[in-house]
């Protein structure tokens, strides 16, 4: 029988219940320090705390619901952890090293319900959202993978899943990273990706917080979106940009535009003019990923011709571009590739033809 995880628990509700115990709110403080700053693994270690709430705590909470089920190290220092939750789900998450950053790519659901069809996580189809003490458990164990004087620098909300369809558990976490006794992270190194759910993006304006906006676009116009993002049906190229630019009067941060480019799909320099004529006008930046093959989905890197081209285009119409530089390349590093890899019985089913 599994306990709740105490990264379930918002500051607010630890400090809570903290005065239930008859303890001061200020332990709240104290406990999540141990658990994101120093980085203990068990209650029994959080030394400043007395013996007899250690214990309290320990019969009360989890620290941990998840296994590590695979890791994987790439050449360039890429990790990629696919974590086993308390119900056999599997998620991952990724660290990535460049420079002096460290950033974590997590996910906010087992699965995904958008379907877009190049990407591995869709193939699986949604199972459920995840907690926030799960999605903070993504953080901690990534965490723990660097040295004592490391520490995360950004977050990207970027894998398994749909971020604004799990919308208050993900705030959630990430109000934990930004309050006292959290990792102390400025929400302005936090980017949060969406196919483009308007009344989200809204809601997430509305938060006042500096988050980076990135939509994932695709596709610069309905129709070959709605074979690329068959969700973009019910929603509009149109509604997502009305969104997105209230998003930028609202918050003045500038919204990110991703752009899997998939050869002879989505890749041509009809498309790049298109996307310049949609975008021109608008503080937007481009960001162009280059296919990652997966090897069950009919879809190719574009090489690196065609994507000299493509990125020309845009810049001859004046729109910043830039192309993401694949980390991990030697792992299964796409999103969703290291679960779908451990989940044959299904991948074995998927046909291309389901994917278009
Ligand atoms: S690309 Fe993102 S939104 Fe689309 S299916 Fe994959 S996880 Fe879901």
């Amino acid at each position: 029988m599994t306990r709740p995880l105490i990264n379930d628990l918002s500051r607010a509700e630890l400090a809570a219940w903290c005065e239930g115990q008859g303890e001061q709110k200020f332990r709240a403080d104290q406990i999540r320090k141990w658990i994101f700053g120093k980085r203990v693994n068990d209650f029994d270690a959080m030394t400043d705390i007395s013996a007899p709430l250690r214990k309290t705590l320990a019969e009360s909470f989890d620290l941990f619901s998840s296994r590590i089920a695979a890791h994987q190290k790439s050449q360039d220092g890429t990790e990629k952890l696919l974590l086993e939750l308390h119900d056999g789900e599997r998620v991952e998450c990724v660290l990535m090293r460049e420079d002096d950053r460290r950033t974590i790519c997590l996910s906010t659901q087992v699965g995904c319900g958008m379907g877009c069809v190049f990407c591995a996580s869709g193939l699986l189809g949604f199972t459920r959202n995840l907690s926030t003490g799960e999605i903070l458990e993504q953080v901690l164990r990534l965490d723990r993978l660097l040295p004592p004087l490391e520490r995360i620098t950004n977050v990207v909300v970027m894998g398994m899943g749909e971020p604004l369809a799990n919308l208050p558990n993900l705030l959630k976490a990430l109000a934990a990273l930004e309050d006292k006794g959290g990792l102390g992270m400025s929400m302005r190194r936090v980017t949060i990706s969406t196919v483009g759910l308007p009344d989200k993006i809204r809601e997430l304006a509305r938060t006042g917080k500096s988050y980076n906006l990135a939509i994932s676009l695709h596709a610069p116009e309905n129709q070959l979106r709605n074979q690329l993002v068959p969700v973009n049906d019910r929603i509009g190229v149109e509604a997502i940009m009305e969104a997105a630019d209230e998003f930028f009067e609202t918050t003045g941060r500038r919204v990110t535009y991703e752009y899997v480019v998939l050869r002879e799909k989505n890749d041509g320099i009809e498309q790049a003019q298109q996307l310049a004529q949609l975008l021109y006008g608008r503080n937007a930046h481009v960001n162009l990923i280059p296919m990652n093959a997966v090897t069950e989905l009919p879809f190719n890197d574009p090489g690196a011709e065609r994507l000299r081209q493509f990125v020309d285009a845009l810049e001859r119409s004046g729109i910043v571009a830039t192309v993401r530089k694949r980390k991990g390349a030697d792992i299964d590093a796409a999103c969703g590739q290291l679960r779908l890899r451990h989940e044959q019985p299904v991948a074995a089913s998927y046909s291309p033809s389901a994917a278009k």
